[in-house]
């Protein structure tokens, strides 16, 4: 791939901005600068660069064991390397928020292992299965990020883990923590036949240059990222995203969008207006990202996101500074990416261009175990391919299928309860971690959804709707709650006998990637509109079965 220059301010945070800092009460910006922390979060990263906790894991608390990790350390660096304490077991959503978060964590991590583009070769597909048998109690979700979540993590045990996913070329470096997070991208790059460019060299090159640069390391918040030729990413709830789009004079790049973001205050990413020829976007990448290092807002954390600065700037803005003072050069204009008319999950059998299939399949909401992926693993050599893919939606594909064995295949994945035709319900229901390992949750999720999903089945076998239904086990939205056509957000609602249960507030007709006339939005959240966790099946079959009785011919 091509490399241009890099002008120094994007890759040096200590360097002078162009624009003379100003001091003034603001947000914490380091181009106005504000080098200071302004709160401890903030003092924890400057303090000591949150990469460096690798080596005292290794060297120290490997060998001290839980007891020995500093508390800054232990809630605040760790998550650098994956690493988040998972929640002890047994303590009820009511106490979330009014314990410590000693009280509520025990000595076990989540340890977060990031799929770049979601693209698994044989080998690190079988790493991983190991590493959830040996070390995770046999977990290993995946996430609505591409990545793979384990359980049950000991510190002492992540010496070996390393080894392990990097003898195979994995990594959890800034697989969480406040730095650039996993790059999301299309399950179907480099195989797909209306792809016309294959954005993965650019995802490798991002990777390469900047996870792990600490130039890098301090952002004001966490950052997302997903390129992708096609619409089958959640492109607009990313702080940036490059779609393809083919220009009418210098023929394929890519549209750039920043900004976006769920959680609290959701706002969808926007178009900048800009075609960026593959070479280029990794420079354009760092340059975004240094924005938001220097301008980010600091202060106050629930403002750190990138979508703040964007909604405060405006597009035009946001643009010049990006082409003035990172680029140092001007963006070609560009035209709109054609939008596809619902989100693409790839589920089912489809051709690839080189004759082959892939099959897209569906574990339930994402939790798959370490034994499945073993058996899965087998399945695939045993079909002639050796790559795997993970989607953005809890799903994964197997590629390179001989068309004669592909019908074996979803037969052998159908018995490790891998299923390429499911129900609706199967396909379109997510499920973030919830309170069986969140320290944040106030409901139970995984194991809700499931219990969903089995119900639905059962009650509306036939219903032949796409359909999408979300579940969150408190306000941060991690499994998207805004942008699904049923979105639940877990909180505590009051039960039949007046007491407070567990439950969900309801967000209706949300969507993302939509077409162009359809607008992507969020939910309707009504007020009133909840349920109590016991009673969900029963509501979600009730809103169905009058979807159904009302909807308009071909809906
Ligand atoms: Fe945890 Fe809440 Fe995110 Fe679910 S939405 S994973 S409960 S923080």
């Amino acid at each position: 791939m091509a490399v241009s220059s890099t002008p120094a301010r994007a890759q040096d945070p200590t360097a002078p901005a162009a624009r003379a800092p100003r001091r003034q009460r603001g947000e914490g910006q380091w181009a106005l600068g504000h080098r200071e922390p302004l709160n401890a979060n903030e003092r924890i990263k400057k303090d000591d660069d949150p990469l460096n906790v690798r080596a005292r894991i290794e060297n120290i608390y490997a060998h001290g064991g839980f007891a020995s990790i500093d508390p800054q350390d232990l809630r605040g660096r760790f998550r650098w390397w994956g690493l988040y304490t998972q929640r002890k077991a047994g303590i009820d959503g009511g106490r979330t928020a009014v314990l410590e978060p000693h009280e509520l964590e025990d000595e076990f991590f989540m340890l977060r292992v990031r799929v770049d583009g979601g693209q698994l070769s044989l080998a690190q597909l079988r790493v991983i299965a190991d590493i959830s048998r040996e070390f995770a109690r046999d977990t290993a979700d995946i996430t609505d990020r591409q990545n793979i979540q384990y359980h049950w993590i000991r510190v002492e045990d992540m010496p070996e883990i390393w080894r392990r996913l990097e003898s195979v070329g994995l990594q959890t470096t800034e697989a969480c923590g406040d730095c650039p997070r996993i790059v999301l991208g299309s399950p179907v790059a480099g195989v797909a036949p209306d792809e016309l460019v294959d954005p993965t060299p650019a995802i490798d090159e991002i990777v390469r240059r900047y996870v792990g640069d600490k130039a890098y390391s301090n952002l004001p918040r966490k950052f997302k990222t997903t390129i992708s030729w096609l619409v089958d990413t959640p492109y607009e709830a990313n702080d940036i995203a490059f779609l393809g789009v083919d220009h009418p004079e210098h023929g394929p790049g890519f549209d750039l969008w920043v900004g976006g973001g769920l959680s609290t205050n959701p706002m969808l990413a926007k178009r900048l207006g800009v075609w960026v020829p593959l070479a280029e976007v990794p420079d354009v990448w760092a340059g975004v990202v240094g924005i938001f290092r220097d301008y980010g807002y600091r202060r106050l954390r629930n403002r750190a996101r990138l979508k703040y600065l964007v909604s405060d700037w405006g597009i035009e803005k946001f643009r010049e500074v990006l082409e003035k003072e990172y680029l140092g050069r001007t963006l070609l204009d560009g035209p709109a990416p054609e939008l596809p008319a619902k989100p693409i999950d790839h589920i089912g059998v489809h051709p690839q261009r080189d004759g082959r299939n892939y099959v897209g399949a569906a574990p339930v909401v994402g939790r798959v175990s370490g034994g499945q992926l073993a058996k899965l693993a087998d399945a695939v050599e045993a079909h002639g391919s050796d790559r795997v893919r993970l989607t953005p939606y809890q799903k994964l594909l197997v590629l390179d299928v001989p068309p004669e064995r592909t019908e074996s295949l979803v037969e052998t994945l159908r018995g490790i309860g891998l299923e390429a035709r499911p129900s609706a319900w199967r396909r379109g229901t997510m499920a973030c971690t919830g309170i069986e390992f969140c320290k944040l949750a106030i409901v139970e999720t995984k194991a809700r959804g499931e219990e969903l999903v089995a119900r639905l089945e059962e009650r509306l076998r036939d219903f032949d709707a796409d359909i999408s239904i979300h579940l969150n086990g408190c306000p941060n939205a991690c499994a998207r709650t805004q942008v699904a056509d049923i979105g639940l957000k877990g909180q505590l609602v009051v039960g039949p006998d007046g007491r407070q249960v567990e439950g969900f507030q309801v967000h209706l007709g949300g969507g993302l990637g939509m077409a162009q006339g359809q607008t992507a939005g969020f939910g309707r959240k009504l007020r009133g509109l909840k349920t109590t966790a016991d009673e969900l099946p029963e509501y979600v079959e009730r809103l169905a079965r009058r979807y159904l009785a009302g909807r308009s011919e071909g809906e």
